[in-house]
């Protein structure tokens, strides 16, 4: 027999083909999947109220006998029954609207149970309500108890949910297999599987629910993170890495050109790179650190030191535009420690992509930057020995699964963009080893925000044309316009055209993703050297633009944004030594809003505001609508979870030192879960 959470949830009745169609439209598609989706709230049915006392308003519970029931047709397409409900202190209405049928259930005599809203509307009468007879062979599903509200997707209703939960929890099996391995189980005290689930869902006393829910939490959690924990095991238990040689004269050619001092921040991240680079082991290291704190240059460091050792070196970007801008600014910084980088992407045009591919191949290039055109099938590189992704969360762990699958074991480090909270970090990055740039170059001053309201747009238009006058360089950012790059390319163009009449005597840049690589090319270059002032541009400028005249950002609709985004935005200023403004125009409609960019305003450090924007927008909401590749929670919750997060961490941790293939019979129920929460994408890494 299978396990019974296994059993396909056409096992329960009532479930037919639309119904079933409508649970794989939520995403469940067995008994277990149903009961691991707890209730996202709770009502209180369990006192029953006397008719006599009720009054509108209010959401009560009653028992009574029907009296009478009757249909009325009001017009075409609209029904409503009434059926009148009495106990031993009066009587009252219950309304409902469509269901005639309904009348031949509440036949006079019958005893039922009723919740619903008292409402004083056309006669005092019960609205919306739910019912259930009141025989005394069976308990009530639906009322006389604290009862679940469930989430579901495909139009089924609370209700529904809430049957077929109770069904599947009457077959539940005491002795349901249990994931989590006993002693695990004992040392937390948590409680068993059959009993979270059941009262994860019909609560006895208070409490239970939450403590029901904490257990499933920890389950989810700790799969993860023993997921998480066994890849990396598996990788610091082989030596088939790429070995790196030790610093010599490029390497050292390279630091002295640089035209300032390495933060101590730097020195260390550059440090634990090169050792782990070194080491036989491969590499997988995540490289954090706040907007501007210098990552690039340790990242072209580590370029440096795999092309001096006769390796290669491949660094990848998002999007074509930050490529471009990594591959310019790395021809510069690269320039005194040997041949220049190759550039790949989408866009190259084919003669050129066929020679970069021919240098790649035979070893003559080693450094080449590009996009996801890198991972193509006819990209061959003779000794790929360094992968550096430079990702805005863009891929989970599965991902990179296949991104390593390229190469022979090359050393791995990954950047983003802005810090992410540590909750995510550890949920997406979580068998990386970690390093932290926590400091600052010496001398940046902090850039002056302002939120602008619409009504001020003017004002703050004519005050950027003054800074522009007076020399300076401005970056205006249109607002974002989710899941259409078209409409917002859009968008930028016709305020770039609308500037450049409201301002003859500046001269205006336009830069969006839908422009061709070459004029994107010449928008970015004008810029730079100045012979462009004021910069229109859609997102594509938030990562990796590196203009240090620029001292003016503004960003139309701001409240559009994420933080993560407000602040790597606003981290394209404040980089040279003039002071930098920035100008965030917009009227939040919604308290979350305003606090959002209240945030933005007086926070300076990304990581705690990656942790509010987090708090905020909670997690999904927190990249964006780009893909995160972080994996389906539904007990847990990454804003109220972290302790349980860290604990799970440890556990997981514990457990993998003792037993790192999980090969113990103990342990072959966490294997099953692990496989099933990664479905089965972290192979490769393992491997
Ligand atoms: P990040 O990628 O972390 O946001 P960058 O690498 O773009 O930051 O660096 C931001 C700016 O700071 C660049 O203009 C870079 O040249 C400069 N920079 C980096 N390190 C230092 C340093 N140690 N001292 C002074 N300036 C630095
Ligand atoms: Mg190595």
């Amino acid at each position: 027999m299978t396990d019974y959470l296994e059993r396909p949830l056409t096992d329960l009745k009532g479930v037919g083909r639309a119904r079933l169609a409508a649970l794989q439209k939520a995403g469940l598609g067995t008994i277990g999947d149903l009961l691991r989706r707890l209730p996202y709230r709770f009502e209180d049915r369990t006192s029953f109220r006397s008719i006599a006392s009720l009054s509108a308003g209010e959401w009560v519970t009653v028992r009574g006998v029907v009296t009478g029931a009757r249909n009325d047709y009001i017009r075409r397409g609209l029904t409503l029954t009434r059926v009148t409900l009495a106990d031993d202190g009066g009587s009252i209405q219950v309304r409902l609207w469509n269901q005639p049928y309904l009348a031949k259930t509440f036949v006079p005599g019958a005893r039922f149970l009723v919740y619903g809203l008292v409402s004083a509307d056309r006669g005092f009468h019960l609205s919306r309500p739910e019912w259930e007879p009141a025989d005394d062979e069976s308990d009530p599903i639906h009322l006389g108890r604290v009862v679940p509200v469930h989430r579901a997707g495909g139009g089924l209703t609370p209700r529904v949910m809430r049957r077929l939960v109770f069904e599947a929890l009457e077959g539940l099996p005491t002795g349901v297999p249990e994931p989590l391995p006993s002693a695990v189980r004992e040392r937390l005290g948590l409680p068993g599987l059959a009993w979270a689930l059941r009262r994860g869902h019909f609560p006895g006393e208070a409490g239970e629910a939450e403590e029901a829910r904490r257990r499933l939490a920890f389950d989810e959690l700790f799969v993860i993170q023993a997921g998480l924990v066994e890849v990396r095991a598996g990788r610091m238990a082989r030596q088939d890495g790429v070995r790196h040689g030790s610093a010599g004269p490029r390497l050292r050619a390279f630091l002295e050109a640089l035209p300032y001092r390495l933060t101590a921040a730097q020195e260390r991240a550059m440090g634990e790179i090169f050792a782990d680079m070194e080491a036989p082991r491969q590499m997988s290291r995540l490289l954090q650190g706040d907007v501007g704190s210098g990552k690039t240059v340790v990242a072209a460091a580590a370029l440096v030191k795999a092309a001096e050792g006769g390796l290669q070196a491949a660094l990848l970007a998002p999007t074509e535009v930050l490529a471009e801008q990594h591959w310019r600014r790395l021809r510069g910084l690269l320039a005194p420690a040997g041949p220049p980088p190759a550039f790949l992407a989408g866009g190259t045009p084919r003669q050129e992509r066929e020679r970069v591919l021919a240098g790649l191949a035979d070893g003559r290039t080693p450094v080449v930057v590009g996009t996801h055109a890198l991972l193509e099938e006819d990209v061959r590189f003779a000794h790929l020995g360094l992968v550096i992704i430079d990702e805005q969360h863009r891929f989970g762990v599965a991902q990179r699964a296949r991104l390593q699958a390229k190469g022979a074991r090359p050393d791995m480090l990954v950047m983003t963009a802005t810090p992410i909270p540590r909750t995510l970090a550890l949920t997406l990055y979580g068998d990386l080893d970690l390093t932290l740039i926590d400091e600052m170059p010496p001398g940046r001053r902090p850039v002056v925000t302002r939120v602008v309201p619409q009504g001020q747009r003017q004002r703050a238009y004519d005050w950027v044309r003054g800074r522009i006058a007076g020399g300076q360089r401005a970056f205006i950012v249109c607002p974002l316009i989710e899941e259409s790059e078209e409409r917002q390319a859009k968008a930028a163009a016709k305020l770039y055209e609308d500037l450049r009449a409201d301002w003859p005597d500046v001269p205006v840049g336009l830069l969006h993703g839908r422009l061709s690589a070459a004029a994107r090319d010449e928008a970015m270059e004008a810029f730079r050297v100045g012979r462009v002032r004021a910069l229109v541009a859609t997102t594509v400028i938030e990562v990796g633009i590196d203009v240090p005249e620029a001292t003016v950002m503004l960003v139309e609709g701001a409240d559009g944004f994420g933080l993560a985004q407000l602040h790597q935005l606003r981290g394209r200023v404040g980089r040279g030594a003039e002071q930098s403004y920035c100008l965030l125009i917009g009227d939040p409609k919604t308290k979350d809003g305003q606090a959002r960019l209240e945030a933005i305003v007086t926070a300076r450090d990304g990581f705690a505001l990656a942790e509010e924007d987090l708090r905020l927008r909670g997690p999904g909401e927190f990249f964006g609508t780009r893909q995160h590749g972080l994996p389906d929670l539904h007990a847990a919750d990454l804003v109220r979870d972290r302790e349980l997060l860290d604990l799970a961490r440890r556990e997981a941790e514990a457990i993998l030192a003792d037993d790192p293939a999980l090969a113990r019979p103990e342990h072959a129920p966490l294997k099953v879960e692990i496989a099933r929460a990664f479905g089965g994408r972290l192979g490769v890494l393992v491997g």
